[in-house]
């Protein structure tokens, strides 16, 4: 039930018709139709400059280098959200200090991450899971107070505002991914880098293309993330009709939220509390339930398909350098996130599904999760 790719005919027409065009101005590697979509990007997210990558990954990696992480540095990110907010910082030599969430909406803590920070705290990468932002008005006070970047992990959140700043470039840097899941989605692996600031863009830039200042001029070493011409051509498409697909999204969000009130489910199948001041692009539906995995098969022999995001917290992940957390401490290091492991469920909220999908959705749950509390046995 994953909705990726073209909707119809039509709209692969469309896309063919962008890849030969791609084809026809040589546009492979960045080039021209990069340029297009960065440009319709800045306009639309009201940002000073915005990067093309190879892929979120990719992205996250170049901007953290680029407010200077590096060997041994320590970097605070949220011990729940996909692998990648954390492999970067390893991959660059740096150390991940994990921090526990907020339980209302699974972001990270800022109370408990001020509490993290050292000498050697180079910068703070926020993730805005599921497709609100962070806490960032309590993210950039510490930031402030302490000087210390933020770099912020937007990869579920393109086109969402928080206090009509946009996700990305709240803070000092972020970076979008285009997987084909993600609410605005490339025909394969892109990424996108923003941020307000001259001097981290040039640092971007340079980065992107294995540091080169120009003219096989090395002063930093970088990466080869540039974003494909193919990509660019597509996500210009796709941009077009995000509008079009969000408020199907934002539909299908509250159609969820007004079937478990009428269902009294809410206490049972708990929906995720939301950030002050964010808009939510509902990259995700989750809602909170015991014996997730229990009722995740039993919602699969109805041929409802969803989804666990994440089953494990970032710190049971040995090679995230977490000698540092011993597997018997996770459980009250991080208290929220272990038992938000075990709890999520993803419910599909993408733009092909019908009006009254959502309800049906959560009369199976309704069925599923008794009255007295805990799942029906049997059938
Ligand atoms: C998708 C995602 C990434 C990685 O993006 P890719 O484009 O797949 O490399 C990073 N962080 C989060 C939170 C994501 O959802």
């Amino acid at each position: 039930m994953v909705a990726v790719g073209p909707d119809d005919t039509a709209e692969k027409a469309q896309w063919l018709e962008a890849l030969g065009n791609a084809i026809d101005s040589n546009s492979f590697c960045l080039g021209a139709e990069v340029d297009r979509f960065e440009s319709a990007c800045k306009e639309r997210l009201g940002v000073a400059h915005a990067f093309g990558v190879s892929s979120g990954t990719d992205g996250l990696k170049v901007a953290l280098s680029a407010v200077g992480v590096t060997s041994g540095d320590e970097v605070i990110v949220p011990a729940y959200s996909f692998f990648s907010t954390a492999s970067v910082i390893v991959q660059l030599g740096a150390v991940p200090i994990f921090c526990d969430l907020d339980p209302e909406t699974l972001c990270i803590d800022p109370v408990a991450a001020e509490t993290l920070i050292s000498s050697r705290t180079r910068a703070i990468l926020p993730v805005h899971l599921y497709g609100q932002t962070a806490d960032m008005d309590a993210l950039l006070k510490i930031s402030q107070k302490q000087q210390i970047p933020i770099v912020e992990d937007a990869a579920q959140a393109f086109g969402v505002f928080q206090g009509g700043r946009p996700a990305g470039a709240i803070g000092d840097v972020g970076a979008f991914s285009f997987y084909p899941t993600k609410n605005l989605a490339a025909a394969g692996d892109a990424g996108m880098i923003v941020c307000q600031d001259d001097e981290i863009a040039n640092k971007v830039r340079q980065l992107r293309v294995h540091g080169d200042a120009g003219g096989y001029n090395h002063q930093m070493l970088g990466w080869n993330a540039r974003m494909d011409g193919f990509q660019g051509a597509i996500l210009s498409l796709q941009l077009q009709r995000l509008d079009e697909r969000q408020a199907i999204r934002q539909r299908n969000a509250k159609e969820y939220l007004h079937a478990l009130r009428e269902h009294h489910l809410t206490s049972r199948v708990v929906p995720l509390g939301r950030t002050s001041g964010s808009d939510h692009c509902w990259h995700q539906f989750i809602v909170q339930v015991d014996d997730r995995d229990q009722v995740r098969d039993q919602l699969a022999e109805r041929g409802i398909d969803s989804g666990i995001y994440y089953p494990s917290t970032l710190p049971q992940q040995s090679c995230l350098s977490t000698d540092r957390y011993p597997s018997d401490d996770l459980a009250e290091l991080f208290p929220v996130a272990q038992r938000a492991a075990r709890r999520v469920l993803a419910l599909p909220v993408h733009h092909r599904l019908l009006e009254g999908d959502p309800t049906r959705v959560i009369q199976a749950l309704a069925d599923l999760v008794g009255d007295r509390g805990g799942i029906k046995n049997g059938r």
